[in-house]
């Protein structure tokens, strides 16, 4: 049987991995500045995370969602205090497509209407619901072209506005800071202004927090770098949420309540999925990874500002885009075959993200620095031959 043909692959087979590094089939190091699309949050292979998953592996692997589970009893606590926010309530599911299925359910439920709001290169997932509210990259079906969705350009409050006063709107969806289409950060006073319409209008923000929440940024949500007291009705979160292992969740404000029946998952809130997050979430803690995060990000977006070609960055903690004046192929070709150093593409062809471990340290970064000023210098000598 052969293999359902939807991803482009790079030639790199990985075989064992630790900390921020990959090694692969034939022994070759590589520096993982990518973490799988950000995935990987406290490191490859961490030893406290092998631990807690393989100890409650040995116990009992898993059970349905009809018995006590004292495992998410204990991650809902444990993430409601670090993400201060514990008045929310926790849904579990297994990936980041199905937190924002979850989440623009509960919020029709809630709002009992069904118009959405979403924004132009924004990624949301690629299941029926969500692509529907994805612009980038995702292809859509086309019998399914919902009329209730409706496309207001990021950062642009009065086209926003439009929609509330023309249309139904029970639901906006956002990523305060725009993964796949390019490393694009929200205004605070976008943020604000949303906020403050969708309470008008009674509708609810969804935060999506797939890619820039538990820790990415140098703050446990990208949000929270914009305002301290306006918070988003739902936030759904998955990728470096289980550093690997398939785990997505929503949180949920206080004022949405639960009914039998309106959400589940039968893997949702597994043992081992709930203690992938606790250990993650107790290696964030023990280790500062927020501010290692804000830290390491700093010090990079300071240092890669004098490199050629490069028209802007973008981020904030890890969680970077370098936006050039050309094309980024190349260049992460170049990155991985010269240097062997992974980063990522966006749906904006002419930036490169780089998406490590919240682990990731100085000296780890400064390889990337001098790899781009090499593979830079000498592209425009190559120019400036070509120019004589
Ligand atoms: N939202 C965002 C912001 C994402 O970056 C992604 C994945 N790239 C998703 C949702 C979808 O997550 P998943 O692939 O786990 O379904």
């Amino acid at each position: 049987m052969e293999l359902f043909n939807v991803y482009p692959l790079m030639d790199v087979e990985p075989v064992s991995a630790k900390g921020s590094w990959i090694t692969d089939k034939t022994g070759l190091k590589y520096l993982d500045l990518y973490g799988g699309h950000a995935v990987i949050s406290v490191g490859h292979s961490h030893p406290d995370y092998i631990a807690k998953i393989s100890k409650q592996l040995s116990r009992i692997g898993f059970y349905s969602n009809s018995i006590q589970n004292p495992s998410q009893v204990e991650l809902a606590d444990k993430l409601g205090k670090m993400s201060g926010l514990p008045d929310y309530q926790l849904f579990l599911c297994n990936s980041g497509a199905e937190s924002n299925e979850a989440a623009l359910k509960l919020a029709s439920y809630h709002t009992g209407k069904e118009g959405v709001i979403a924004f132009s290169d924004g990624f949301h997932g690629r299941t029926a619901g969500v692509s529907a509210v994805t612009a980038s990259t995702a292809i859509k079906i086309p019998s399914k072209k919902p009329d209730n969705v409706h496309f207001a350009e990021f950062n642009n409050i009065e086209q926003v506005k439009e929609f509330f006063l023309k249309e139904e709107v029970g639901a906006v969806i956002l990523e305060c800071i725009q993964g796949i289409g390019g490393v694009n950060l929200v205004t605070k006073e976008f943020y604000k202004e949303l906020l403050d319409l969708c309470k008008k209008y009674n509708a609810l923000l969804i935060a999506d927090e797939v890619q820039s929440g538990f820790g990415r940024t140098g703050k446990f949500f990208s949000f929270q770098h914009l305002s301290s007291e306006y918070q988003p009705d739902l936030i759904s979160m998955a990728k470096g949420m289980g550093n690997g292992f398939p785990v997505g969740g929503v949180l949920i404000s206080p004022e949405i309540k639960p009914v039998y029946g309106l959400l589940g998952s039968t893997f949702g809130g597994n043992y081992i999925a709930c203690n992938a997050v606790l250990a993650v979430l107790d290696i964030i803690e023990n280790e500062s990874l927020l501010e290692n995060s804000g830290a390491i990000g700093d010090y990079l977006l300071n240092k890669v500002s004098g490199l050629p070609e490069l028209k802007e960055v973008r981020g904030k903690g890890l969680m970077i885009g370098l936006e050039f004046h050309n094309p980024v192929a190349d260049i992460r070709k170049e990155l991985v075959r010269k240097y062997q150093i992974l980063t990522g593409s966006s749906s904006n062809p002419n930036v490169l993200r780089i998406l490590p471990s919240l682990t990731v340290s100085i000296e780890e970064v400064d390889l990337l620095l001098s790899a781009l000023q090499r593979i830079l210098k000498e592209r425009e000598s190559n120019e400036a031959v070509h120019i004589s």
